[in-house]
This record gives structure tokens, sequence and C-alpha cells, in this order.
């Protein structure tokens, strides 16, 4: 199954054809240095400049894989969740190439996309397996039974883990997005200099939550922590605070995901979204894991924070098993990845 896939659900446009599990083209224009001029993403500026790159974006996508729509099974895009406007800009597109080219038009929830953007880098994988998706808006740990068959078992309580890096990088004035810059300025420091909150919810009768965290509280106690050095009059020591942040977030989130897998008896963790990216991340769990015969799983690390390719994986697993969406589907701003199957028409 070849799939072309289109993903435009924040501040990334992107184009992808995906035969099976392997990209054969994947091209980007991120709008970070656009928005950066704003302090944030401006949905309206969004979806314009959506507007002016997707048509190029998807003939380099043709032309870098070498192939013709004759070998193209179906045309996907991102529907659910995002920033409405952008989202349609991506829809309209794939839609519109469904009809004129005579194929099947395949809504993906974003979600479902990091899910399976560990496929890229482990074919072989099969459900059931955990997800730990950990992005920059969202924090859950998602039993995957089957494709489109979804249990959300834990979750964040406040801020996503990429939400929390970004606010700690800008707290610590190091720039946006902040994740790929604390994962590099925390191989300089000490990790265990400034003893960090985990992320616990305590229960009521006594302690704590097995599977949802909380992340406000870390970014709190840096705050503090910022505050006391530079009352002392102490420069910064940015790179130890880097270090004891992201390995505060590691250990968190690896307690949880290992706990939930252990106790859900499934062998198999694969992590998804662009805090998957992270080397202190990578390096707990896989630790952690192979100590009890789990299997730990990351996608390849360009696949990480939005892509269309994930989107394409998606697109291939649903399309294989006869899911196609009707035509006059909507974009939504939210939707539970519980919900995936309504985005497929009921007969199929
Ligand atoms: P969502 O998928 O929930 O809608 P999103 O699409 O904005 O959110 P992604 O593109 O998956 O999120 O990931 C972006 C986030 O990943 C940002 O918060 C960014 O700081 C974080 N991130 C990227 N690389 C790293 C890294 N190496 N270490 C930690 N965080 C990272
Ligand atoms: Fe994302
Ligand atoms: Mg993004």
């Amino acid at each position: 199954t070849t799939v072309l896939s289109i993903e435009t659900s924040c501040d990334e446009t992107a184009v992808a054809i995906v035969n099976n599990r392997k990209v054969c083209s994947s091209v980007i224009a991120s709008q970070i240095p656009i928005h950066t001029q704003y302090g944030g993403v401006v949905p309206e500026v969004a979806s314009r400049q959506h507007v002016l790159t997707i048509n190029a974006l998807i003939d380099r996508a043709i032309r870098e894989a070498a192939l013709d729509w004759t070998q193209i099974d179906g045309i996907a895009a991102t529907v659910a969740p995002g920033l409405v406007g952008a989202l349609m800009i991506g829809m309209s597109a794939a839609k519109t190439l469904a009809i004129l080219h005579d194929k099947p038009f395949v809504g993906v929830h974003h979600l479902e996309g990091h899910i399976y953007a560990s496929y890229l880098s482990a074919p072989e994988l099969q459900p059931p397996f955990l997800c730990l998706l950990v992005s920059g808006g969202h924090t859950s740990l998602i039993h995957v039974k089957d494709c489109g068959i979804y249990t959300e078992l834990g979750a964040t309580r406040d801020d996503a883990a990429g939400e929390a890096f970004d606010k700690v990088a800008r707290l610590l004035n190091l720039g946006y997005p902040g994740g790929p810059i604390i994962d590099r300025l925390a191989s300089q420091g000490n990790p265990h200099l400034y003893p960090l909150p985990e992320g616990n919810i305590s229960l009521p009768g006594g302690g704590f939550h097995p599977y949802d965290s909380s992340f406000s509280g870390v970014k709190t106690a840096v705050l503090r922590l910022t505050q006391k050095l530079q009352a002392a009059g102490q420069e910064l020591p940015v790179a130890d605070i880097a270090a004891s942040f992201q390995s505060s977030i590691a250990r968190s989130l690896t307690k949880r995901a290992i706990a939930c897998a252990s106790d859900y008896g499934l062998d198999t963790i694969a992590i998804g979204g662009g805090v998957a990216a992270n080397r202190g991340l990578r390096a707990t769990l896989q630790a952690a894991a192979s100590d009890r015969g789990i299997r730990v799983l990351f996608p390849p690390m360009e696949y990480c924070t939005d892509n269309a390719a994930m989107i394409g994986c998606a697109a291939v697993e649903h399309l294989s098993r006869g899911h196609v969406s009707p035509l006059d589907l909507g974009v939504q701003s939210r939707l539970s990845v519980m919900e995936v199957m309504s985005l497929y028409r009921a007969d199929c």
C-alpha cells in the first residue's frame, strides 16, 4: 500500500509518500522562524503559510519518490486535532488530489501519526504494545490494542512534556523550541546537582497515581531555583539546571511507562512525539526497560517531531484494512485518540 500524506495541523507544512512502512519521500517546510517574531504560533499566519507552500511541497514529494499517480493507492491528511484553519488547508489539498486522481481519501488523527512513527524504525512491530506519547501538546500512555483501538491509560494533568521543556527553556532565556536546546545543554551538565520533583500526583489514600503525571510543579521548581540562585548573585549554571530538569522528566516518564507496561503485561513500549528525540529520556527508559525484559522502540530521530511520513504510516494501516473517510469529513480542533474510528465510513 502506497499513500501520499499531508500534515498541516500546526506550524509545519509537510508532505510524504510512504510505501507500507518505508518512506519514499518526506519534505517539511517549518514556519518556526516566522512565528518566532510574534512569540508564538499565530493561527492565521500558519494557515496562510500552509497555502503558500503546500503545492510546491506536493510536487517535490512526488518528484523525490520518483512515482507516478498510478502507483499511489490513497491520499491522506491530518484532520484532527490541531488549528482548524491550518488543518483545513492540508485536508482540502488531499481531498482535491483524491477527487482529481480518483483515489480514496484517508483522514488521520495526528496522534496516531506519532504512535506509528516507530513503524519506520521497527517495521516488524505489531500491536498490542504500549505507546508513550510525549509531544508538544500531549503526554499519554496509550494501550494500542490494534489499529484504531486505543485506550488512554495515563496522561498529564497539566503541562505536556514538550511544553514543560519549552517553558523551562523560555524561563532560562534559551530560545524556542526548548527541547533540543535543553537536550544539548544537559549533556554538559550534572543531572544530580539540583533534585527536582518527579511529577507525582498524590492520591487521597496515600501514595501517588501510577500512570498520571503533572509537570507544572517541576517547571515552578526550576523557576524558584533560578530566582534563588539569581538573588544570591550567582551566574546561572544553565547546563546543570537543564540536566537536572531533563533527568527529572526522564525519570518521571520512565517510572510510569514501565509500571503501566508491567501491569498490563505488554512487552513493548514504543515512544512517539517530539520528546521521543530526547537523549536523556531514551537512555533512562532503555536502561529501566532492559532490566525488566521490556523492549523499547523509538522512531528515527527525524520522525519524532511533526512530519508527514508518520501520517502516511497511520494511513497505510487504515487503508490496508479498508478504512476510508467520506469526502465530506470535516476537521476538528480536538478529538480523543480513542475516537479515531469516527473518521472512517461506517460501512468499512
Ligand atoms: P502535538 O503532537 O501534541 O499536537 P506538537 O505537534 O507541537 O504537539 P511535536 O512536533 O510532536 O509536538 O513535538 C514538539 C515538541 O517536542 C516541542 O515541545 C519540543 O520542545 C519537543 N522536543 C523536540 N526535540 C526534543 C528533544 N530533543 N528533547 C526534548 N524535547 C524535544
Ligand atoms: Fe505533533
Ligand atoms: Mg510542531
